[in-house]
């Protein structure tokens, strides 16, 4: 099990999943549920990365509603405000009550020609604006038969790190690391748990490197790639696996609230 001082995060990134109305009928389920099931909070905090559409009907329920669920954006622009037609500000998710973001996902490299220096250009400025950025890194298939497995990771997370080392004007308080090998998103072929635990090691690594012990000590690293209700328990047993970011299986609210309440089944 990860040390007791890093509180564990499940997020379900609902990708361009569910618009304004869903999402209002999905949150409340799942806030019931976990209430009925008398979800630690505390715990075991839980996410929703909804599509910026929702954030504001989330936002208002979760207050309205006092939920302790908390919420987070999918992107962010690297830019403060003006001419960048379609991009939202950080100063914008803020303003919303937005807790995360969510930067460098492999969909985004890969079908938004997302580089390594907007990925830390994104995470400086979601730090500028207050949010906490989850930064995700991973492998290809090819990669991994190339490189082994967490020569692209590390490597990743060096270049996106970049810019906001311990000390600069850009320091983060809190920031929350994805490890997401590419062929085990939405493949059903999740990594195992060993696997999960060598590569996340190594990023834990990085930070310990680029940051300092104390911020690697405290920072939450999650595993992502076709984690279920069934395999979350392997995942959460690892020293160095602090929470999962979940696509697919975050938009089932009941396999949702099962994997946010692993703790039932972690000692098993
Ligand atoms: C993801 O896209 O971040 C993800 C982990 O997806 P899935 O859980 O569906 O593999």
């Amino acid at each position: 099990m990860a040390v007791a001082s890093r509180t564990p995060l499940i997020a379900g990134n609902w990708k361009m999943n569910l618009d304004h109305l869903q999402s209002i009928a999905f949150v409340q389920k799942l806030a019931w549920t976990l209430k009925d099931a008398n979800h630690d909070f505390a715990g075991a905090e839980v996410a929703v990365f909804p599509p910026f559409t929702d954030l504001r009907s989330v936002q208002t329920l979760i207050s309205a509603d006092k939920l302790e669920l908390v919420f987070g954006a999918q992107d962010v622009s690297q830019y403060d405000s003006g001419a960048y037609t379609g991009e939202i500000s950080g100063a914008f998710l803020k303003a919303l009550d937005a807790s995360y973001v969510i930067i460098g996902h492999s969909e985004r490299r890969t079908m938004h020609a997302e580089t390594d220096e907007i990925v830390a250009a994104k995470s400086a400025a979601a730090i500028k604006h207050g949010l906490v950025p989850v930064i995700c890194v991973g492998e290809t298939a090819d990669d991994l038969e190339t490189h082994g497995p967490s020569a692209v990771p590390v490597a990743q997370l060096k270049a996106a790190l970049a810019g906001i080392g311990a000390g600069t004007s850009a320091a983060p308080t809190d920031i929350v690391v994805a490890y997401e090998p590419v062929w085990a998103i939405g493949s059903g072929q999740a990594a195992t748990p060993e696997q999960a635990e060598q590569v996340c090691a190594a990023l834990r690594g990085v930070l310990a490197e680029v940051l300092g012990q104390d911020t690697a000590d405290a920072t939450r690293i999650l595993y992502g790639g076709s984690v279920k209700s069934g395999n979350i328990a392997g995942f959460m047993r690892q020293p160095n696996v602090d929470g999962a970011l979940v696509g697919g299986a975050s938009l089932d609210v009941a396999e949702f609230a099962a994997i946010s309440r692993f703790q039932k089944h972690v000692g098993v």
